[in-house]
């Protein structure tokens, strides 16, 4: 089928999303129903397909992953397929995408050096930008999965504790641009998995805002980290781009290289080159750079697990804020602005995202997109 070479959804990208009925995978300017496609060509993973989520498909494993990816390829190319799929195309644009799987324990790190000393500035000013501990560990918390939302879904202002006795809707209302890691196959509860077998468990990447209630969480968040400034969104985006379309984004992390547990080094790197761009009402506020990250999701997932945690299909862990060493990277409002401005009601906020291809072009992340909407009224007791 011919795509456009400037796309981003060309045969070498082929992200997966569902609508009210089945899983689809998006080329070009169309997306394909892969169960109606998979049952007219008598293919062995229609049941795969036959369900609005991604979680049969994600827990089948790698060696299905490839098998699917390496069939739905053949659909789209061998012109003796030609007249059995074009029935089952429709326009991307048209596409009633939902919540692409369901998302089980959620986990958010902090994973950019650069965005952990601009916070650390702003929020503890005059200490150490860093704690002792942040160099040896990938620190990240447990988030809520039952308030992780499709791109699309109107984000409602959160209200709360801004100090003492003094409660209602946010103030500071911000974005964090994230990249966020789809867990396919689960691993066993008492094994950590090795930065080796990030591959074997992990099926794809997704685009991440999360939303946060900078007043809420200033006052809440010591001694036990982040909580309702957190919990009441985070907005996905509607397309997981399968680890197999990124090969051509690997890269070292800033990790590298340096005296790590062992359970943290890697053989291979799984840092990301990939180039992110948020927009506000239109207007782009800064490109975050993911290839400057300081540790790679495979160290995230290894730390997740060293101590016997076990990750199942459906688990969600993101990247934390992505900012750049230059100001036009920064990822969030706080520390665009210094902590002055923040989002009112009626903003929309686009994070959108590519990577390079295995080809030479660039592949789409597609987008993650918001808009804010007025507090709930306010509960009495
Ligand atoms: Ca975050």
């Amino acid at each position: 089928m011919p795509v456009a070479a400037d796309s981003g959804f060309g045969l070498d990208n082929l992200p997966y999303g569902v609508d009210d009925s089945s899983v689809l995978v998006a080329v070009g300017d169309a997306v394909l129903d892969l169960t109606a496609c998979a049952r007219a060509v008598r293919s062995p993973y229609a049941e795969l397909f036959a369900a609005p989520s991604l979680d049969a498909l994600l827990a089948a494993g790698p060696a299905t992953w490839a098998a699917v990816r390496a069939e739905i390829t053949t659909w789209l190319t061998d012109a003796s397929y030609r007249s059995t799929v074009e029935p089952f195309l429709g326009p991307r644009d048209d596409a009633r995408l939902r919540l692409p799987f369901t998302v089980g324990d959620y986990v958010d790190f902090y994973a950019s050096e650069q965005h952990a000393t601009n916070l650390g500035h702003i929020l503890r000013p005059g200490e150490p930008a860093l704690r002792p501990n942040w160099h040896h560990l990938p620190v990240g918390y447990h988030g809520r999965s039952g308030t992780v939302v499709v791109s699309g879904t109107p984000v409602v202002r959160p209200q709360g504790q801004r100090g003492a006795g003094d409660f209602g809707p946010t103030r500071r209302l911000d974005v964090e641009v994230e990249v966020g890691f789809v867990v396919g196959a689960p691993s066993r509860h008492g094994n950590p998995v090795a930065t080796g077998d990030f591959a074997a468990h992990v099926f794809g990447v997704c685009l991440v805002n999360d939303w946060s209630a900078r007043d809420i969480q200033a006052w809440e968040y010591q001694p036990l980290g982040p909580f309702l400034g957190k919990s009441f969104a985070t907005s996905v985006s509607p397309w997981v781009v399968p680890l197999a379309a990124l090969s051509a984004a690997r890269a070292p992390v800033g990790s590298a290289g340096r005296d790590l547990a062992p359970y943290l080094r890697e053989a291979e790197p799984w840092g990301l080159d990939l180039a992110l761009e948020l927009r506000r009402n239109g207007e782009v506020l800064s490109r975050p750079p993911y290839r400057e990250m300081f540790w790679s999701p495979a160290q995230m997932l290894a730390h997740m697990t060293v101590n016997g945690a076990s990750v199942r299909t459906g688990d969600l862990f993101a990247s934390g804020t992505v900012s750049g060493a230059d100001r036009s990277q920064w990822g969030s409002l706080i520390e665009l602005s210094g902590n002055t401005e923040f989002l009112a009601d009626g903003d929309e906020i686009v994070i959108g995202g590519s990577a390079p291809s295995a080809t030479g072009g660039r592949l789409s992340l597609g987008e993650v997109r918001g808009v804010v909407t007025p507090a709930a009224a306010v509960p009495r007791g």
